[in-house]
């Protein structure tokens, strides 16, 4: 089906090959990959927002629904004449599966809800992404989040995203493990990774399920004000999670990264959100994709960031000011030259997201971040 997908042109093989893409390890020992994808438009948080919002009718609704299978197109909507989808059952509702033709990675997919409703991330979320795993055990599969910021950019139509690739975060350690009296079967713990990962590991599925379905109601419901950590507002939902799941073995793999979508004065994109002084490189929303420590940033910087290669060897250059700043640090740092250029620039880009991570974690890498782990930590284990 994947080749027929590239063979029909749906999946932009060639588009695709223009990609940067490369891999290195952080400052923080955490290994990395950043891509620049030419193919796919950059979008602004709010506008995310208020697309959530949007009603009325349209045709298609949305550019996930079904029947943009063969789709013609016209006035400002997309062609999907070749586009094709698969019928599945999951968790006893009718799904599609169906590439996406940017692959970010090997096999990128979707699965998608045969229907328009929004998305949600609950019990049923875990029990969908089991199926999923027992179906396709070479896949990973995940959703994002359901709330505007921490979440992707399709709010407004319930899918998942999967595909054949082995993650950076799949790759990290579990750092500190975490013990739930009545889940023996359940290894648990919290994964050396910049955002904040607790991580499940069983082949009792139904364990798994259970027990991460209350880690999600418990998170929903979790506040800490000493680190702005916030649940609710009134009646408004500030958490929420991003649920990912992939196979070793017999076992199921699953990571709940912990997600708070809270705005401040200071941080009107998010509090946990990259901060303004990265939004030269990355300002959209952390989705799935990044959590698992895959860079897509947009494609305008393939060129921006060969101008800012030459201010760096002090050739005449068109410099966009927004990464002066950064440049200048940089420049200030390290002695660079024709040879190590492409070098410096790749370990400096892997920085960057470094701290885009870390900016989106609600428990930070660091002695306070620790503190706020352990306090969760002691109050999820005395209720569950
Ligand atoms: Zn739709």
């Amino acid at each position: 089906f994947y080749k027929l997908c590239e063979n029909n042109n749906y999946v932009k093989k060639e588009a695709i090959a223009n990609n940067v893409e490369f891999s290195g390890t952080s400052s923080k020992g955490h290994g990395l990959e950043i891509t620049i994808n030419l193919s796919k438009p950059e979008k602004d948080p709010k506008a995310i927002a208020a697309a959530a919002h949007a009603t009325g009718k349209k045709y298609p609704q949305c550019a996930l629904c079904l029947e943009n299978e063969g789709y013609l197109g016209g006035y400002g909507k997309n062609a999907r004449s070749n586009l094709r989808i698969i019928r599945m059952n999951i968790g006893g509702r009718p799904w599609g599966f169906q590439y996406s033709p940017y692959a970010y990675f090997n096999e990128h997919c979707i699965f998608l809800d045969q229907k328009h409703i929004p998305m949600v991330i609950n019990q049923q979320t875990l029990i969908n992404l089991v199926e999923i795993e027992k179906t396709l055990p070479h896949y990973f599969v995940g959703s994002n989040a359901d709330l505007p910021i921490v979440g992707g950019s399709m709010l407004a139509h319930e899918h998942y995203q999967g595909g054949r690739h082995t993650f950076p975060m799949m790759k990290a350690k579990i750092k500190k493990n975490v013990v739930f009296d009545d889940y023996p079967e359940v290894v648990a713990g919290i994964v050396d990774w910049p955002m904040s990962d607790l991580r499940l590991i069983s082949d009792n599925s139904l364990d798994l399920i259970e027990l991460g379905a209350k880690i999600i109601n418990f998170w929903d419901h979790y506040s800490d004000s000493a680190r702005q950590i916030k649940a609710f507002d009134g009646k408004t939902r500030h958490h929420t999670v991003t649920p990912i799941m992939h196979r070793e073995g017999k076992n199921f793999v699953l990571d709940l990264v912990l997600r708070d979508n809270n705005t401040s004065e200071n941080y009107p994109l998010g509090i946990f959100h990259p901060h303004k002084e990265l939004w030269h490189i990355k300002k959209e929303n952390i989705g799935l994709i990044e959590v698992m420590g895959r860079a897509i940033l947009p494609g305008r910087l393939k060129s921006e960031l060969e101008e800012v290669k030459k201010y760096w060897l002090g050739q005449d250059n068109k410099m966009a000011i927004s990464h002066k700043e950064w440049a200048d640090q940089i420049k200030a740092e390290q002695n660079i030259t024709a040879e190590n250029v492409d070098a410096v620039m790749q370990q400096a880009l892997v920085e960057v997201f470094e701290q885009v991570l870390q900016d989106a974690g609600v428990f930070k890498n660091n002695a306070d971040g620790d503190e706020g782990w352990d306090k969760f930590i002691t109050a999820l284990t005395r209720q569950i």
